[in-house]
């Protein structure tokens, strides 16, 4: 149900032409990663090794993602969603820019309800700036979680970020990945056991 419904709106961002993105793309990169997911991680938009996959986080960028996940959360990204603020890959992967968000965030919102996961970790300023719509830096918003419709958010740094800063970025990360695990608990297994009529339920609007 929620597979066939994703794939409907990925099927409709595949030839979209909303924004001017579309003119330097070489694939559209949706999202990836189980329909049924508790937990959906949410990125700023493809890099150059998305963009030529037409895959989520496949670079280094990927395999940091992947450990964090597999060493905090103890499982793996096929057990979790991973989308983007935007589908497309910014040209020299500058920051989205505020009308390409705009036009790209009904197919983000659309994931969101039919998922419907119970926590969402944002990676990154532009993700959590444009989910949480607030102009503060990730630095002052990680640290808590925060209600997110029927969810819960929780902002951490972006991989990237990780990658150049090092020890103290990724540590942090480690303890925001913990804290979404702690949510989790309360909700339920990470894939395939969520209760029954979670992604039906009404969506109240985006904060
Ligand atoms: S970034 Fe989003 S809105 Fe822009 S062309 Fe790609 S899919 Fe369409």
């Amino acid at each position: 149900m929620r597979s066939a419904a994703l794939a409907d709106i990925a099927a409709e961002a595949s030839s979209c032409t909303r924004c001017a993105l579309a003119a330097t793309r070489t694939k559209v990169v949706f999202g990836a990663g189980d329909p049924e997911a508790r937990l959906l991680f949410v990125g700023e938009g493809p890099g150059r090794d998305e963009d030529l996959q037409g895959e989520p986080f496949v670079g280094r960028s990927g395999k940091l993602l992947d450990r964090l996940i597999a060493e905090e959360l103890g499982t793996d990204r096929s057990r979790c969603y991973i989308a983007n603020v935007v589908k497309c890959r910014p040209p020299q992967n500058r920051d989205p820019k505020p009308d390409e968000m705009a036009a790209c965030r009904p197919f983000l919102d659309r994931q969101l309800a039919v998922i419907a996961p119970a926590v969402v970790v944002t990676l990154g300023n532009v993700a959590t700036r444009a989910l949480l719509r607030t102009a503060d830096g990730i630095r002052s918003l990680r640290g808590r979680a925060y209600p997110f419709g029927d969810a819960m958010l929780v902002p951490t740094y972006h991989p990237a970020a990780a990658l150049r800063s090092g020890g103290e970025v990724v540590a942090e990360m480690r303890a925001d990945l913990v804290r979404a695990k702690r949510l989790l608990a309360a909700a339920g297994p990470l894939g395939g056991g969520a209760p029954q009529g979670a992604g039906e339920r009404a969506r109240g609007p985006l904060p």
